[in-house]
């Protein structure tokens, strides 16, 4: 009987299940949108009992939609959306509150307080991260402190928390395993990234008690297996990482100076930097990438707020455009934009300005400027940020990259992929498969039970795909870069209070 990996794709709008053969093919999917509430301005929840139930109906669907016998799925692997935060009570398996999505901006008076009280470096040696209610900590913070009793009960031992992949595996272990990998536990905000453990001084100053937070396994490895009553027989769950962990490791950059960029809503850059945490005078994150065979990868990280989103603008807002898609064929109708920028620093700029004030800026218009020019400047904004991350990374690694794999709805755009190598003066790749975080979660449960023997089988596996290469010469390249930045500049404080 054929065997397969079978990924569970814990995103943050939908539960996906995705069934990989041994060619790293996709055999099957199932999906099934999640919903998302917004109770206050800048709060952002999902109901945790919806996320299990989605889950574990759209694993059900795809094994019976496709007649796949529980013993042909040789293990699952873990991906999810990060940071989230859930807590539940251990005897009922009920959570005591909303899961708390990575987007919510409810606890930036808690991360205010934790650098006013001179947290900053202390935080970031020991986890990589700069304070920000995006991380766990100042989410559980909350829950402990808004749920009626919640910390007492946490500190009777009575409440577990976990973020996306710990709730699952618990309820798919039947409330036997309450685990994490360490690409997820570095994303609380609570665990060291080099000592490898919860961090005693950091929960003490958060008041969190260390017997609520998940056991942190090794993210490729038989760490648990499924109750039986869930497919009729235990199927062991072998890897486990964030989704943009995951994609970087579906993309096989396992190397250090490694790449890839997601191209979605936001752009998420990772850089595989070794064994060695490197730390940012750039503003990046250091995070870990994963841990396997007892060797911990790590990775910086970059994200960028706008960038498809800023193509949905266009379309959705000012109505430019049908489709997202149409815009590769209208930016390829004229040569250049005429000069003209888009800076689409709609929410401020993060790495590597941060600047919250910074707002969106269109500049450089004439009396001959037209519509394709203004889509094209869209376009090319998502790649001109991409190198401002970049070069960063590269400074902070002290690497020269190699190439940038790519990924994520925007990578679909040739122009945008042909534009981006031209203007980081580096090849793209992209993969024929674009479901890279998926397809990482069941490379690293694959390795795990041997049904693939190691990385380098997986290199053999072609990836297909296409790969730009750099055709811009150097001078132009400069050129265009000196007007991104300076319009940049000009978009750079606006917001800020006269
Ligand atoms: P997410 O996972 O962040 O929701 P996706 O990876 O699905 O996002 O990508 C969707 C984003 O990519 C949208 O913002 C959309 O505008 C943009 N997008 C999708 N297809 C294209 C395309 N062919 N050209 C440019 N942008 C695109």
């Amino acid at each position: 009987m054929k065997q397969y990996i079978l990924a569970i794709d814990a995103g943050t709008t939908s539960a996906r299940c995705i069934l990989f053969d041994h060619a790293g093919q996709i055999c099957a999917t199932a999906q099934k949108e999640l919903h998302v509430s917004y109770p206050h301005d800048g709060w952002v929840e999902q109901d945790a009992m919806e996320i299990w139930e989605a889950q574990i109906q759209v694993c059900r669907r795809v094994m019976e939609e496709h007649q796949i016998q529980p013993e042909q799925i040789a293990a699952i692997g873990m991906t999810n959306q990060r940071e989230t935060t859930i807590v539940w009570d251990k005897s009922t398996g009920e959570p005591i509150a909303p899961a708390i999505v990575w987007q919510c901006r409810r606890t930036a008076q808690q991360a205010d307080q934790l650098r006013e009280r001179g947290l900053t470096e202390t935080l970031r040696q020991k986890t990589g991260l700069v304070i920000d209610a995006y991380f766990s900590a100042t989410k559980l913070q909350w829950i402990l402190d808004n749920i009626p009793d919640a910390r007492k009960r946490a500190q009777q031992g009575k409440l577990l928390f976990g973020t996306v992949d710990s709730w699952l595996i618990w309820k798919l272990t039947g409330g036997k395993r309450h685990i994490t990998d360490a690409s997820n536990a570095a994303r609380t905000m609570l665990y060291n990234i080099h000592t490898l453990c919860w961090d005693a001084e950091i929960l003490e100053e958060l008041e969190i008690p260390a017997g609520m937070l998940p056991e942190v396994v090794p993210s490729s490895g038989i760490v648990a297996h499924t109750d039986i009553a869930f497919f009729g027989q235990e199927i062991p769950i072998a890897g486990i990482a964030g989704d943009q962990q995951a994609a970087l490791f579906g993309q096989r950059c396992w190397q250090p100076g490694e790449a890839k960029n997601t191209y979605g809503t936001g752009c998420f850059l990772l850089m595989n930097t070794g064994t060695t945490p490197v730390s940012s005078s750039n503003g990046l994150l250091t995070t870990i990438a994963w841990n396997v065979d007892g060797q911990v990868t790590y990775a910086l990280e970059g994200s960028i707020f706008v960038a498809g989103a800023a193509i949905q603008w266009l379309r959705d807002e000012v109505g430019l455009l049908s489709h997202s898609s149409e815009s590769e064929q209208i930016a390829n109708s004229v040569e250049d934009t005429g000069g003209v920028y888009l800076v689409p620093a709609f929410t401020g700029l993060g790495a590597p300005y941060w600047d919250a004030y910074a707002r969106g800026l269109l500049i450089g218009i004439t009396r001959a400027t037209r519509r394709e020019h203004i889509i094209r400047a869209a376009l090319e904004s998502l790649a001109y940020q991409t190198v401002d991350v970049l070069h960063g990374m590269e400074e902070d690694a002290k690497l020269a990259l190699q190439r940038v794999k790519a990924d994520g709805g925007a990578s679909a755009n040739d122009f945008l992929m042909q534009f981006q190598s031209d203007i980081m003066g580096v090849e793209v790749e992209r993969p024929a498969c674009v479901e890279t975080t998926a397809l990482g979660a069941a490379y690293l449960a694959g390795i795990a039970v041997g049904y693939w023997h190691d990385r380098e089988e997986l290199r053999a596996t072609t990836t297909g795909g296409r790969r730009f290469e750099p055709k811009m010469d150097r001078q132009e390249r400069e050129k265009l870069l000196r007007g991104w930045r300076k319009a940049v500049t000009r978009a750079q404080g606006w917001a800020k209070a006269e």
